[in-house]
Protein backbone atom coordinates (compact mmCIF):
# COMPACT_ATOMS: atom_id res chain seq x y z
CA UNK A 1 0.00 0.00 0.00
CA UNK A 2 1.87 3.35 -0.96
CA UNK A 3 0.89 7.01 0.49
CA UNK A 4 1.52 10.47 -0.33
CA UNK A 5 2.06 12.52 2.22
CA UNK A 6 2.03 16.39 1.41
CA UNK A 7 2.52 18.76 4.05
CA UNK A 8 5.34 21.51 4.23
CA UNK A 9 5.82 21.79 8.16
CA UNK A 10 8.69 19.54 8.28
CA UNK A 11 8.23 18.14 11.99
CA UNK A 12 4.74 16.76 10.94
CA UNK A 13 5.72 15.71 7.56
CA UNK A 14 8.80 13.85 8.71
CA UNK A 15 6.84 12.32 12.06
CA UNK A 16 3.73 11.20 9.85
CA UNK A 17 6.33 9.16 7.33
CA UNK A 18 8.34 7.31 9.87
CA UNK A 19 4.77 6.35 12.00
CA UNK A 20 3.23 5.16 8.53
CA UNK A 21 6.10 3.21 7.23
CA UNK A 22 6.73 1.45 10.62
CA UNK A 23 3.19 0.79 9.95
CA UNK A 24 4.28 -0.90 7.02
CA UNK A 25 3.11 1.25 4.53
CA UNK A 26 5.59 2.77 1.34
CA UNK A 27 5.90 6.41 1.66
CA UNK A 28 6.39 9.48 -0.35
CA UNK A 29 6.64 12.59 1.11
CA UNK A 30 6.22 15.65 -0.62
CA UNK A 31 7.43 19.01 1.34
CA UNK A 32 5.55 21.63 -1.22
CA UNK A 33 2.33 21.83 -2.85
CA UNK A 34 3.84 22.03 -6.48
CA UNK A 35 6.06 18.67 -5.45
CA UNK A 36 2.80 17.17 -4.07
CA UNK A 37 0.54 18.21 -7.05
CA UNK A 38 2.93 16.33 -9.34
CA UNK A 39 3.10 13.34 -7.36
CA UNK A 40 -0.55 12.94 -6.92
CA UNK A 41 -0.49 13.53 -10.89
CA UNK A 42 1.83 11.24 -11.86
CA UNK A 43 2.01 8.57 -9.94
CA UNK A 44 -0.16 5.93 -8.15
CA UNK A 45 -1.29 6.20 -4.84
CA UNK A 46 -3.49 4.26 -2.36
CA UNK A 47 -4.45 6.71 -0.38
CA UNK A 48 -3.37 10.94 -0.20
CA UNK A 49 -2.89 12.68 3.46
CA UNK A 50 -3.25 16.66 2.15
CA UNK A 51 -2.28 19.55 3.89
CA UNK A 52 -4.58 22.29 3.25
CA UNK A 53 -2.45 25.32 4.39
CA UNK A 54 0.57 24.81 2.11
CA UNK A 55 2.54 27.87 1.14
CA UNK A 56 2.92 27.45 -3.06
CA UNK A 57 -0.88 25.82 -3.73
CA UNK A 58 -3.50 25.24 -1.79
CA UNK A 59 -4.41 21.93 -0.63
CA UNK A 60 -7.67 22.30 -2.39
CA UNK A 61 -6.17 22.91 -5.70
CA UNK A 62 -4.39 19.85 -5.91
CA UNK A 63 -7.90 18.26 -4.31
CA UNK A 64 -9.68 19.49 -7.32
CA UNK A 65 -7.26 18.72 -10.15
CA UNK A 66 -7.37 15.02 -8.62
CA UNK A 67 -10.74 15.20 -9.19
CA UNK A 68 -10.89 17.03 -12.20
CA UNK A 69 -8.72 14.42 -13.57
CA UNK A 70 -10.94 11.52 -13.02
CA UNK A 71 -8.89 10.45 -10.15
CA UNK A 72 -11.12 8.33 -6.78
CA UNK A 73 -7.75 8.04 -4.76
CA UNK A 74 -9.03 8.43 -1.16
CA UNK A 75 -7.72 12.02 0.06
CA UNK A 76 -7.56 12.58 3.87
CA UNK A 77 -6.76 16.44 4.52
CA UNK A 78 -5.31 18.36 7.31
CA UNK A 79 -6.58 21.27 8.37
CA UNK A 80 -6.35 23.64 11.22
CA UNK A 81 -8.68 23.80 14.37
CA UNK A 82 -10.59 26.70 13.73
CA UNK A 83 -11.57 26.94 9.92
CA UNK A 84 -15.22 24.84 9.72
CA UNK A 85 -15.40 26.83 6.51
CA UNK A 86 -12.12 24.62 5.25
CA UNK A 87 -13.62 21.39 6.56
CA UNK A 88 -17.38 22.00 4.66
CA UNK A 89 -15.42 22.96 1.55
CA UNK A 90 -12.93 20.38 1.25
CA UNK A 91 -15.67 17.86 1.58
CA UNK A 92 -17.42 19.16 -1.04
CA UNK A 93 -14.59 19.44 -3.71
CA UNK A 94 -14.24 15.29 -2.77
CA UNK A 95 -12.30 14.70 0.34
CA UNK A 96 -13.33 11.44 2.06
CA UNK A 97 -12.39 12.71 5.50
CA UNK A 98 -10.50 15.53 7.33
CA UNK A 99 -8.00 15.46 10.35
CA UNK A 100 -8.03 18.64 12.69
CA UNK A 101 -4.61 19.42 13.49
CA UNK A 102 -2.95 18.71 16.02
CA UNK A 103 -4.05 15.43 16.16
CA UNK A 104 -2.77 11.56 18.06
CA UNK A 105 -1.01 9.21 15.49
CA UNK A 106 -3.04 6.28 16.46
CA UNK A 107 -6.26 8.41 15.18
CA UNK A 108 -4.65 8.80 11.57
CA UNK A 109 -3.96 5.47 11.54
CA UNK A 110 -7.60 4.83 12.21
CA UNK A 111 -8.72 7.32 9.66
CA UNK A 112 -6.60 5.80 7.24
CA UNK A 113 -7.06 2.36 7.35
CA UNK A 114 -10.79 3.15 7.44
CA UNK A 115 -10.33 4.98 4.20
CA UNK A 116 -8.46 2.10 2.71
CA UNK A 117 -10.67 0.10 3.32
CA UNK A 118 -13.54 1.77 1.97
CA UNK A 119 -11.93 2.56 -0.88
CA UNK A 120 -11.98 -1.13 -2.12
CA UNK A 121 -14.55 -2.47 -4.53
CA UNK A 122 -17.53 -3.95 -2.23
CA UNK A 123 -16.02 -7.34 -3.55
CA UNK A 124 -12.96 -7.06 -1.79
CA UNK A 125 -13.34 -8.52 1.36
CA UNK A 126 -11.23 -8.06 4.70
CA UNK A 127 -10.63 -11.83 5.34
CA UNK A 128 -8.57 -13.62 2.20
CA UNK A 129 -8.32 -17.36 2.42
CA UNK A 130 -5.90 -19.62 0.89
CA UNK A 131 -5.86 -23.44 1.44
CA UNK A 132 -5.19 -23.10 5.70
CA UNK A 133 -4.36 -19.98 5.66
CA UNK A 134 -6.67 -17.31 6.75
CA UNK A 135 -5.75 -13.06 6.44
CA UNK A 136 -7.33 -10.75 8.29
CA UNK A 137 -7.00 -7.52 6.56
CA UNK A 138 -9.23 -5.43 8.74
CA UNK A 139 -7.60 -6.76 11.94
CA UNK A 140 -4.16 -7.47 10.51
CA UNK A 141 -4.19 -10.72 11.44
CA UNK A 142 -2.78 -14.07 10.03
CA UNK A 143 -3.41 -17.77 10.66
CA UNK A 144 -2.77 -21.14 9.19
CA UNK A 145 -4.58 -24.22 10.13
CA UNK A 146 -6.15 -21.48 12.98
CA UNK A 147 -2.78 -21.29 14.66
CA UNK A 148 -1.82 -17.73 14.87
CA UNK A 149 0.99 -16.10 13.36
CA UNK A 150 2.84 -12.91 14.63
CA UNK A 151 4.12 -10.93 11.58
CA UNK A 152 6.05 -7.44 11.53
CA UNK A 153 4.15 -4.79 9.57
CA UNK A 154 6.94 -5.47 6.63
CA UNK A 155 6.22 -8.99 6.72
CA UNK A 156 2.32 -8.50 6.82
CA UNK A 157 2.75 -5.93 3.97
CA UNK A 158 4.90 -8.46 1.81
CA UNK A 159 1.97 -11.23 2.63
CA UNK A 160 -0.90 -8.94 1.79
CA UNK A 161 0.97 -8.49 -1.49
CA UNK A 162 1.03 -11.81 -1.85
CA UNK A 163 -2.30 -13.10 -0.97
CA UNK A 164 -4.15 -10.22 -3.05
CA UNK A 165 -2.16 -11.32 -6.00
CA UNK A 166 -2.33 -15.31 -5.28
CA UNK A 167 -1.43 -17.16 -7.98
CA UNK A 168 0.43 -14.06 -10.36
CA UNK A 169 3.84 -14.74 -10.16
CA UNK A 170 5.57 -11.91 -8.83
CA UNK A 171 8.84 -10.27 -9.79
CA UNK A 172 11.10 -8.60 -7.46
CA UNK A 173 11.20 -5.39 -9.38
CA UNK A 174 7.61 -5.65 -8.59
CA UNK A 175 7.63 -6.82 -4.74
CA UNK A 176 10.83 -3.84 -4.42
CA UNK A 177 8.78 -0.80 -5.57
CA UNK A 178 5.12 -2.27 -3.70
CA UNK A 179 6.54 -3.36 0.04
CA UNK A 180 9.67 -1.18 -0.17
CA UNK A 181 9.90 1.70 -3.00
CA UNK A 182 13.04 0.37 -4.00
CA UNK A 183 14.07 0.14 -7.17
CA UNK A 184 14.97 -3.25 -9.21
CA UNK A 185 18.94 -1.63 -8.95
CA UNK A 186 18.97 -1.81 -5.17
CA UNK A 187 19.97 -4.91 -3.71
CA UNK A 188 17.34 -7.64 -4.20
CA UNK A 189 18.83 -9.65 -1.66
CA UNK A 190 16.59 -7.74 1.11
CA UNK A 191 13.82 -9.19 -1.02
CA UNK A 192 15.09 -12.83 -0.81
CA UNK A 193 15.78 -12.23 2.30
CA UNK A 194 12.47 -10.96 3.52
CA UNK A 195 10.76 -14.07 1.52
CA UNK A 196 12.86 -16.16 3.42
CA UNK A 197 11.20 -14.59 6.59
CA UNK A 198 8.05 -14.62 6.10
CA UNK A 199 8.39 -18.80 4.57
CA UNK A 200 9.59 -19.37 7.66
CA UNK A 201 7.01 -18.11 10.04
CA UNK A 202 4.23 -18.85 6.95
CA UNK A 203 5.44 -22.24 5.45
CA UNK A 204 8.32 -24.17 7.48
CA UNK A 205 6.17 -25.80 10.19
CA UNK A 206 3.32 -27.12 7.26
CA UNK A 207 3.01 -29.33 5.02
CA UNK A 208 1.42 -27.40 2.02
CA UNK A 209 3.92 -24.57 1.00
CA UNK A 210 2.24 -21.89 -0.11
CA UNK A 211 5.62 -19.37 -1.40
CA UNK A 212 6.86 -20.75 -4.17
CA UNK A 213 10.06 -19.78 -5.84
CA UNK A 214 10.00 -19.36 -9.66
CA UNK A 215 13.19 -19.19 -11.26
CA UNK A 216 14.16 -16.36 -12.94
CA UNK A 217 11.03 -14.48 -12.41
CA UNK A 218 10.27 -14.35 -9.13
CA UNK A 219 7.75 -15.39 -6.40
CA UNK A 220 4.35 -16.82 -6.28
CA UNK A 221 1.62 -17.65 -3.07
CA UNK A 222 -0.84 -20.71 -4.04
CA UNK A 223 -1.74 -23.81 -2.79
CA UNK A 224 -0.14 -26.21 -5.28
CA UNK A 225 2.52 -25.89 -7.48
CA UNK A 226 4.29 -28.72 -8.86
CA UNK A 227 7.94 -28.29 -7.67
CA UNK A 228 10.03 -25.91 -8.38
CA UNK A 229 12.53 -25.48 -5.68
CA UNK A 230 11.03 -23.83 -2.33
CA1 LIG B 1 0.90 23.57 6.29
Amino acid sequence: MKLLIVEDESKIGDYLRQGLSEAGFVVDLARSGLDGHHLAMSEVYDLIILDVMLPDIEGFRILKALRDAGSAVPVLFLTARDSIEDRVRGLEQGADDYLVKPFAFTELLARVRTLLRRGKTPAAPDVLRLADLEVDFARRRVARANRRIVLTAKEFALLELFVRRAGEVLPRSLIASQVWDMNFDSDTNVIDVAVRRLRAKIDDEFEVKLIHTVRGMGYVLEAARAADGH
